[in-house]
């Protein structure tokens, strides 16, 4: 069971950090390390014992995917529950997950502790799950992979609609129908179409703005398949385009393939992006590449490693990073190649294979 695996690992980090006792409350990590993918509970997990605590909508939908744990419903009084099978479990010191705990529930914890038999202190952790979620397994690949897959077939799909006339939230449509027909539970995120002077808003949401002829589409988007998402840019002109964006594109498609080239383990997150953001500068663009080169993608869209100027963590085999330099010229229009790469022992491999070339249509 691959569940069984993640909770090995995730046991000897706890071991080494003297943690005891996990209460895991966050919807990817508890989803990665029980399988259970409905979006109410809680995980407690010790060096003996795990529990997943669920209430009765999904006792039985839990005992059926997290086959690891052992399900708690947690009936009428959750918070007498959850004292009940932590004194059962012998926990008297609890680390949660830091970045995720609400303030609200952390001193409602406190109240309510001071009613139970046995004392529970609780203590701060953090990133402990994530930083195994870093690191795909190969059913997380093959998952992964498949989202990548609709996302390429995706973008086949949008250049058979991208035409003058168009609007960017039309194409988006189309684009996510397609997607969900295709057997994909959701887009990953907010699809992003912005064409002409709107390609240089990074992150511009599709808008009633019709193509025009000489635009540059900037298209990015994703799907989900069973719970992992695909992230996937690319950017087409509609003729006749400008002689410089063809440039641009190049110098942009370069930075890309040079940050893939050298993408391997042992490498910091930051040595990556140095590769790309270089290139760019070198060719006068530098200030125009306004955000940091990737990002882990997995069971969030957003999650580690980090490929930023900042980003000190070592890249290991297994890591599923994008790869997405840009360049944006205010008030004209912007160019971004992304595409989402899994680090190998020596190197790299891209996993999305939608062409990468320049097409003007
Ligand atoms: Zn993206
Ligand atoms: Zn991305």
């Amino acid at each position: 069971m691959r569940t069984r695996s993640r909770l090995t690992r995730l046991r000897q980090i706890m071991a080494a950090e003297g943690i005891t006792a996990l209460w895991v409350r966050q919807e990817e990590n508890r989803r990665y390390l029980s399988g259970f993918t409905g979006d109410s509970g809680q995980l407690l997990i010790t060096p003996a014992a795990c529990y997943l605590l669920t209430d009765g909508r999904f006792t039985e939908q839990a005992r059926q995917e997290a086959p690891d744990f052992q399900v708690v419903d947690l009936g009428n009084n959750p918070w007498e529950q959850l004292g009940a099978t932590l004194a059962a479990a012998g926990i008297t010191r609890l680390h949660f997950e830091a970045e995720h705990l609400t303030y609200a529930t952390y001193t409602e914890f406190l109240e309510q502790a001071r009613d139970w038999l046995r004392p529970v202190e609780l203590a701060p952790s953090r990133g402990l799950v994530e930083r195994l979620r870093q690191v795909k397994d190969d059913a997380e690949l093959e998952l992964l992979q498949r989202a990548i897959d609709l996302a390429d077939a995706g973008f086949s799909h949008l250049l058979r609609h991208l035409r003058p006339g168009i609007t960017e939230k039309d194409l988006a449509l189309e684009l996510e129908y397609f997607l969900g027909k295709e057997g994909a539970s959701g887009p990953s995120f907010t699809t992003i179409i912005a064409a002409g002077p709107r390609a240089a808003l990074p992150h511009g949401v599709a808008s009633r703005h019709p193509l025009q002829p000489g635009d540059l589409v900037v298209m990015d988007f994703g799907a989900v398949y069973g719970g992992y998402h695909s992230d996937l840019t690319r950017t087409v002109a509609l003729a006749p385009v400008a002689p410089e964006w063809r440039q641009v594109y190049n110098v942009v498609l370069e930075a890309q393939g040079r940050a893939i080239a050298a993408l391997r383990s042992g490498m910091e997150g930051r040595q990556v992006d140095a590769v790309a953001r270089e290139h760019i500068a070198a060719a006068g663009y530098g200030p125009y590449f306004s955000h940091s080169l990737g990002h882990g993608v997995g069971l969030a869209i957003h999650e580690g490693p980090t490929l930023s100027s900042r980003s000190e963590v070592k890249l290991t085999p297994g890591m599923v990073v994008t790869v997405e330099p840009g360049i944006y010229l205010p008030g004209r229009g912007g160019i971004r190649i992304e595409d989402v790469v899994l680090v190998l022992e020596d190197g790299a491999r891209v996993l999305s294979h939608a062409p990468r070339d320049f097409i003007e249509l």
